[in-house]
């Protein structure tokens, strides 16, 4: 029932505002049109293209749930123009590939820079790849290398952006380790699968993936694995709720509410990138926010 709320109707209202005046001053015939699903990875691309790209991102309201989104016909058409397409896959958007296919018709030919085929992942895999440490520096290479290809005269330009990319997320790597090494093997929990490869670098002992996966793919998650997550809060038996705002229901909000009753710190997370923050603000800041919580700050 939830799908209601990703209305097509609020999809026209995004595409509207996706082609507000400071998008469509920027799409000029000179600059590469790039649609990056995910405006995580749409950020990506323009700190990798500057003022030679234009892009646009579908999943950029984090009041949204992006794994419930549905497309609509007039975003299928935008698509007919891009000459970039970049997107998780791993069957993030399940959407995805049917609105490729009945757009594919009208579409001059384009590339296609799937994240999840950067890092040998599929569907079936936890599908937040972009909190797996390897994901971004891999689709920032590939990415940039498309732009060298396409516009050879400003190579140079694309080197140095690139470079200044991976330098600019050296520091999750940094906080990862710092973490790895004063909390490896610690006893977490969450209400969802969207920070768990980031868990996992850490090193931290994830508890109720079960529960976390039924709260993903918004199913009911069964009365034992509820059980079992009450329990591990209530007898404080795991350090950390990490807390997704983005997939929230009936269910998960309860477990907010029972950490919050027996003083587990809590951890909130999102899907897509807050606005006005870029990618390793984003990660830094739940990642100290993370590191608090392990120290024991109830938030
Ligand atoms: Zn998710």
């Amino acid at each position: 029932m939830k799908r209601l709320i990703a209305t097509v109707s609020a999809l026209i209202i995004l595409y509207i505002s996706l082609f507000s005046p400071t998008s469509s001053q920027a799409t000029s015939h000179q600059t590469i049109q790039v649609i990056a699903v995910e405006n995580f990875y749409g950020e990506l691309v323009k700190m990798l293209g500057g003022p030679y790209v234009s892009v646009i991102s579908i999943l950029s309201n984090p009041n949204q749930d992006p794994h419930l989104l549905e497309a609509s016909p007039k975003i299928a058409r935008t698509y007919a123009s891009a000459q970039l397409l970049v997107y998780n896959g791993a069957n993030y958007n399940p959407w995805l590939p049917r609105l490729l296919s009945s757009s594919r018709k009208n579409r001059k030919p384009h590339t296609e820079i799937v994240a999840a085929d950067l890092v040998g992942k599929k569907p079936g895999d936890n599908p937040h790849l972009w909190y797996l440490p390897a994901t971004m520096p891999a689709v920032a290479r590939a990415v940039s290398a498309f732009l060298v290809q396409t516009d050879p005269a400003h190579k140079a330009d694309y080197a140095v952006r690139l470079t200044r990319f991976i330098d600019s997320i050296k520091p999750i790597d940094q906080k990862i380790a710092e973490l790895r090494q004063y909390y490896q093997g610690e006893p977490v929990t969450a209400t969802e699968s969207v920070f768990g490869y980031m868990a996992e670098a850490i090193g931290l002992t994830m508890h109720n993936k079960r529960f976390q996966l039924a709260a993903m793919n918004e199913t009911e998650p069964s009365a034992a694995d509820v059980a079992a997550f009450e329990h591990d809060l209530r007898t404080r038996q795991v350090r950390v709720l990490i807390y997704n705002n983005q997939a929230s229901d009936m269910s998960t909000q309860r477990m907010l509410k029972i950490a919050q009753q027996s003083h587990v710190p809590i951890v909130h997370v999102t899907e897509t990138e807050p606005d006005g923050k870029t990618y390793h603000q984003w990660m830094l800041e739940q990642l100290n926010a993370l590191q608090r919580a392990l120290e024991g700050q109830v938030q």
